[in-house]
């Protein structure tokens, strides 16, 4: 009798790969252990065993796997229930899901490059001999491939080998992604080493009599240090001396104090004991009792609770019940809201049995908190984390949160599986027979649909916590100030009277504009030719800290020119504005202001986000410009003003969800401003103060922003009411993929009718050289979506058969964004 194995490989292919196994393999195996497998000529693959069975493949012979790699599965059958799941929903292959849902670690293959360990050093006799030497390989060689290892080993079954070095801590695997999570970095000051003698010290202090504010700056360093015995926070000084931190900065440029970081680790738990959990306010307590009763009635429940409602706290009970009663608990972010203040608030009520998983996590540290799942320990007995953490192997899940609900970087746009962790989290919640409870103060019109059909649970908080005030939103009308004269740069009269008064009292500013860079687009006054990105169809941005003009979207750049290349006129202007330009144009209004800008650009580097949070949290910073980075989940306690410098770019994005978003993101940011006792101001600068979603805004009415956005949909068929499937095609001719497109939309047709749509050129039509044409398929409520997949495969399978098609590119987007 012979026995065979389907395996999982992490390629795009349709079918699952059957192997040969003898039968003591078969009777050892378990689905969801892992194989080593040959592939091709000559590749090695690690696959997950899928089905065990006894049938052999018709269509090719069946090889024989090289090795078993695990004793145990690591993969759950409640997990390759979500990934068929998520395959067949998302329309792509079980090897694409794969990939996406283990750390790479996990997934040694012919390609994988393979390190030492630098961060631990161990004891070598602790190895095997075929371990030493690989180990001892890459004191010679920084990486080594897994085919320098079957040369150095002289065998083919090298996998095992490698599996337990990396389990020995030995070595690591490169990844193409990788960050070290960034500790906190907070400012501390000493005094400079060359006044550390008594005299040179005496000679300062009577050097500075002419100079009080900064004397008392060096006694205060003194008597702080010496009572505390602790490094100075130069926010502490400051405080304490009663002196600016200008002063402090002035005798740090001087040399006579050095300022240096120190890490704070938000992410390792101290060990403390735990607080107690916070005692609900009335309208909290209503809500946990309606969440719990919804319950009853409905796995999925959505809470609308306004901005600092305190949602944050209600979760929490919700958290401390489950885990009391034994089971686990997801808590889902979008990746720039899982913030230290976050993680160390948890940390702070649940110690220990909170685990973070998120993309700058090293593979090894996300292999940790896998196991610690897999096994159910008290380490993860609460998982925070990104998109990705809905791979995790859950045993017993009790509850998921997903916070921010509403947040489009839950849908993973590219590679695939093109997948939205909220609604795979609701799969994933039913799988388990676990409740989940999807948070914001702006829903996505889906859930809050959902909700009204009364296919979700729903619950209101209507109060911000400690009867804080919502913020009070005025409306400028720029055109009006433009006209009249009354604009300084892209600043109006209100704005700069509004920023004067609050920096008067003492708070801060936070200035939001949607884009970064100087100033988006270059123009020739001459001609009207702007300079192009040579890969992709958009215009280039000027960037002007370096200089340079960069293309936003494959990466693409060279230094600004001085003439049109068109006509060679040297008369280039720059139009439309960025967070650059702002950040210049705030400089000159308040000069004695500190100010800084948190984009893309400013925070890439390394502990660049935390450092800016940091200064803003210890109130080095002053004015604050950036871009929507600014809208995730951070408490700023002593902002007061708000100023959006251009509510129109947002609003005319050419999107069908534009409308939407613009109104989740503007009152995001809004509520940024007084989250304590004084009541926040928000300015919104516009050329259309009469727009609906402005004035739904500015009464923070989203009830009627619902139902507006809602006959919108309606009547253009867009979701929630329908469906969509969206098609790209790709080639680097345009004339095929033009042709290709045509005839793909062409056959759609013949199932779908009207309701397919295009196909089109999207407003970029050409990225990194290939062009792009799109084709979107509407699917009414009441036809089979299962149907319309399959149908769609016919197609894309008659398709892929025709030679001149063969090599256009297609991508399957379901639930699109
Ligand atoms: P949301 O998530 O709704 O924006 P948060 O949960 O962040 O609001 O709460 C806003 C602020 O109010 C936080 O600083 C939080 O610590 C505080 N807060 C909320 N609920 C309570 C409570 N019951 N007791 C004490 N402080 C609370
Ligand atoms: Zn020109
Ligand atoms: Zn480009």
């Amino acid at each position: 009798m012979s026995f065979f194995i389907d395996v999982i490989i992490p390629v795009p292919l349709k079918k699952l790969f059957t192997y040969n196994v003898t039968a003591s393999e078969a009777d050892f195996l378990k689905v969801g252990m892992r194989v080593a497998v040959p592939f091709g000529k000559s590749k090695i693959y690690t696959g997950i065993v899928y089905k065990i069975h006894q049938e052999a493949p018709t269509a090719y012979e069946a090889k024989d796997i090289q090795q078993i790699l695990d004793d145990s599965p690591i993969v759950t059958e409640k997990q390759l229930q979500l990934w068929q799941w998520i395959s067949n929903y998302y329309m792509c292959t079980l090897g694409d899901v794969m990939r996406a849902a283990l750390p790479s670690a996990f997934i040694l293959e012919s390609e994988t490059v393979i390190l030492k360990n630098t961060i631990k050093s161990i004891d070598e006799g602790i190895l095997k001999d075929d371990e030493f030497l690989v180990y001892e390989a890459l004191h010679h060689q920084s990486s080594l491939k897994i085919h320098d290892i079957s040369n150095i080993l002289d065998k083919k079954n090298v996998l095992p080998v490698i599996k337990r070095l990396i389990e020995k801590e030995a070595i690591s695997v490169e990844e193409e992604v990788y960050e070290k999570y960034k500790p906190k970095l907070v400012r501390y000051v000493k005094l400079g080493a060359s006044f550390s003698s008594e005299t040179a010290l005496q000679q300062l202090l009577e050097n500075l009599n002419r100079a009080p504010k900064q004397r008392q700056v060096i006694l205060t360093l003194f008597s702080v240090s010496a009572t505390t015995k602790k490094p100075v926070k130069v926010s502490d000084l400051s405080s304490e001396s009663g002196a600016s931190t200008a002063v402090i900065k002035s005798l740090i440029d001087k040399g006579i104090l050095e300022e240096y970081y120190i890490q704070t680790d938000r992410v390792q738990y101290s060990g403390e004991d735990n607080e107690a959990t916070k005692n609900l306010n009335e309208y909290q307590e209503t809500a946990l009792k309606e969440i719990k009763n919804a319950f009853v009635k409905h796995a999925v429940v959505l809470l609308h609770g306004v901005t600092s409602s305190g949602k944050t706290e209600v979760y929490v009970k919700l958290i401390e019940d489950t885990i009391n009663q034994g089971k686990q608990v997801l808590y889902l972010l979008p990746e720039i809201a899982l913030t230290a203040q976050l993680i160390t608030r948890l940390q702070n009520y649940f110690g220990e049995q909170v685990a973070i998983f998120h993309s700058k996590y090293s593979s090894q540290e996300r292999v940790e908190v896998w196991n610690h799942v897999l096994n159910n320990t008290v380490k993860a007995k609460i998982v925070l984390g990104a998109r990705s953490s809905i791979f995790l192997p859950f045993d017993n899940l009790g509850l998921i949160v997903v916070d921010e609900e509403h947040e489009q970087s839950f849908k993973q746009f590219d590679p695939a599986p093109r997948y939205h962790a909220r609604d795979t989290a609701v799969v994933l919640a039913n799988m388990h027979g676990a409740k989940i409870l999807l948070g914001s103060a702006t829903p996505s019109l889906e859930s809050y649909f959902n909700a009204k059909q009364n296919k979700y649970g729903f619950v209101e908080i209507t109060k911000r916590y400690n009867d804080v005030l919502m913020p009070d939103i005025e409306l400028v009308d720029i055109k009006e100030k433009f006209k009249k004269k009354l604009m300084k740069g892209h600043f109006s009269d209100r704005l700069i009277e509004e920023m004067t008064e609050t920096l008067r009292e003492g708070h801060q500013i936070i200035l939001f504009q949607n884009r970064r860079g100087f100033s988006p687009i270059v123009e020739c006054n001459t001609c009207g030719n702007s300079p192009q990105c040579p890969n992709c169809d958009v215009s280039l941005t000027y960037h002007q800290y370096r200089n340079q003009l960069r293309c936003h979207y494959c990466g693409y750049n060279s230094a600004m020119i001085k003439d049109c290349m068109a006509c060679g006129s040297s008369e280039l202007d720059t139009k439309g504005f960025g967070t650059e330009q702002i950040e210049e144009e705030v400089k000159l209004l308040f000069p004695d202001y500190k100010v800084a800008r948190m984009d893309l650009d400013t925070t890439r580097g390394k502990y660049g986000y935390e450092k800016i949070i940091t200064a803003l949290e210890q109130q080095e910073i002053d004015i604050l410009v950036g871009t929507q980075m600014l809208t995730k989940g951070l408490d700023f306690r002593n902002v007061k003003l708000v100023g959006i410098m251009n509510a129109d770019n947002m609003l005319n994005f050419p999107d069908f969800r534009a409308h939407e978003r613009s109104f989740q993101l503007m009152l995001q940011v809004s509520g940024r401003a007084g989250r304590t006792d004084e009541r926040g101001k928000v300015l919104i600068q516009t050329y259309n103060p009469y727009h609906n979603i402005l004035q739904q805004l500015s009464t923070n009415n989203y009830v009627e922003m619902f139902n507006e956005q809602m006959n919108e949909r309606y009547n253009y068929k867009y979701p929630p009411v329908y469906k969509q499937i969206k098609i790209t095609l790709k080639h680097k001719d345009y004339n095929r993929v033009d042709t290709a497109s045509v005839w793909f939309a062409k056959s759609l047709r013949q199932f779908f009718k009207d309701n397919v749509l295009g196909p089109e050129s999207p407003p970029i039509s050409r990225i990194r050289n290939q062009f792009h044409k799109n084709i979107l398929v509407k699917i009414p409520k009441e036809h089979s979506l299962s149907k319309t997949k399959k149908a769609i495969i016919k197609v894309n399978n008659s398709f892929s058969s025709i030679k001149d098609f063969r090599s256009v590119k297609i991508i399957l987007n379901v639930d699109n964004f």
